[in-house]
């Protein structure tokens, strides 16, 4: 089978499917593979396949296990709730794990080379087309490959996407700065070593993080942009991004410097769809459902994703004969069509709505902290839909969680706040 795109979801996919006994051949349009060098929450959904895969260890050498997940108010720099990461990983089984990305990268690229999967750089599909009992993909330079089944995991901006459905990628009006930095650089920045803590604040938030064991610390400045608020071309640009944390913490100043200012990432995610599979083309990752980053699930999803999917093909495969590999595409397509949409439109609809929550301004911050600081820190009725086991069939996915709405917390206008109580 064919795979196109060497992201995680692709790269994962293929290992998955060379796990069940498939020949996998996977295309990358870029002459390397790589990953930009930032940091990656993993929460145990996904440290539990990485064990499956025998990949759990390499990860959690290369990255770091957090104590705690602190989510802080950006303009006070007090703290709303956190989660105690120790607790969480005896309730879900497995960690919750943060990695560089190139780390997580590279720990699958070296697993699919052992594992046999044939990757093939400098390869930039340009069409993907449902052929008699398989599919075909054509590349740009007039190459072109066919096999019983074609994987897209080709990205946000996904061609194979378009036999499906004709969208466009949905700007949200944020946009982020990223910087990842010698741990030396921030210790006197009044950062936590062994924790996610993330600021939330009126149209911005922060995260910070320590990567490699403690050795590199995440920064991820992320913030709304009036330039792009204003239909203006060349949005999200770094004078914007100074301004927009104007009035916030000592903690988010001090962190700012460190940003990497050449390069930023404008936030776009797509509206769910439901259909993944045309034919014997499915498609995997960021290309079936490109997610607001705000849940941290969207290199997870797409690793789930893959695993789903060799789990059906493992399940629905006879002895592998002269004509194929012997698996019932259909009924494995149909299968992961029938799971994995429905679960990350409920993420990618709640990261949505996480997102609105974190940058409420006005007496609707001042709701969100009192109903946050209530919040007991043991109470897992949010994250048990996502942390737990990935779902396999439609009957395994568990109920979402309840919204509390925000007006159900009484607050006093603060004195000198900076919101606008709108
Ligand atoms: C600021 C930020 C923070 C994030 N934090 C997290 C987090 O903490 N946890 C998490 O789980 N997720 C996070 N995400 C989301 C996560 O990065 C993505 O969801 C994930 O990387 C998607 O992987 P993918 O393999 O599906 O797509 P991509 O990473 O986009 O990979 C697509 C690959 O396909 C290749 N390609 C594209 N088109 C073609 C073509 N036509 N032919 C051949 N090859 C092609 C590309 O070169 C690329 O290698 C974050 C995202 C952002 C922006």
């Amino acid at each position: 089978m064919i795979v196109i795109g060497g992201g995680i979801g692709g790269l994962s996919a293929a290992l998955a499917l060379t796990r069940k006994g498939l020949k996998v051949r996977l295309y990358e349009r870029a002459s390397e593979f790589g990953e930009v060098g930032a940091g990656l929450q993993i929460a145990p959904n996904c440290t539990r396949i990485l064990n499956d895969y025998g990949l759990l260890d390499e990860a959690t050498t290369l990255g770091v296990l957090p104590e705690r997940m602190i989510m802080k108010d950006a303009v006070d720099g007090g703290e709303l709730t956190h989660l105690d990461l120790k607790d969480l990983e005896r309730r879900y089984g497995f960690p919750y794990l943060v990695i560089h990305r190139s780390d997580l990268h590279g720990i699958f690229l070296r697993a699919c080379e052992r594992a046999g999967v044939e990757l093939v750089t400098d390869a930039h599909c340009v069409a993907y087309e449902n052929t008699p009992g398989g599919a075909r993909v054509t590349f740009a330079d007039g190459r072109s490959d066919r096999a019983e089944v074609v994987i897209a995991a080709d990205g946000l901006h996904s061609v194979a996407r378009r036999l499906l459905v004709h969208d466009e990628p949905v700007s949200s009006a944020y946009v982020a700065y990223r910087g990842a930095v010698p741990f030396d650089q921030v210790r006197a920045n009044d950062v936590h070593e062994s924790a996610v803590v993330v600021y939330v604040g009126p149209r911005c938030h922060f995260v910070q993080y320590p990567l490699r064991g403690g050795q590199m610390f995440n920064q991820v400045a992320v913030f709304e942009s009036p330039k792009a608020l204003a239909g203006k071309e060349d949005w999200g640009t770094p004078d914007e991004l100074d301004r927009a944390f104007d009035g916030m913490c000592p903690q988010i100043k001090a962190g700012l410097p460190l940003m990497w200012r050449d390069r930023w990432w404008r936030m776009y995610d797509r509206e769910p769809i439901a259909n993944w599979v045309t034919g014997r083309i499915a498609l995997l990752g960021d290309a079936a459902h490109p997610p607001l980053q705000y849940m941290a699930q969207g290199a997870v999803m797409a690793i789930e994703d893959g695993w789903v999917l060799a789990e059906r093909v493992g399940a629905l495969r006879t002895e592998r004969s002269e004509e194929g590999s012997g698996v019932d595409w259909e009924a494995a397509l149909a299968a992961y069509e029938a799971v994995r949409p429905e679960h990350c439109r409920r993420v990618m609809t709640t990261a949505r709505s996480w997102g609105a929550l974190w940058h409420h301004d006005g007496v609707k911050r001042l709701q969100r902290n009192a109903l946050l600081r209530a919040r007991d820190p043991h109470d897992y009725s949010f994250t048990d839909w996502v942390y737990g086991p990935t779902a396999l069939t439609p009957e395994q996915e568990p109920e979402l969680y309840r919204a509390i709405p925000l007006e159900s917390a009484a607050v006093v206008a603060e004195q000198n706040s900076p919101g606008d109580f709108r």
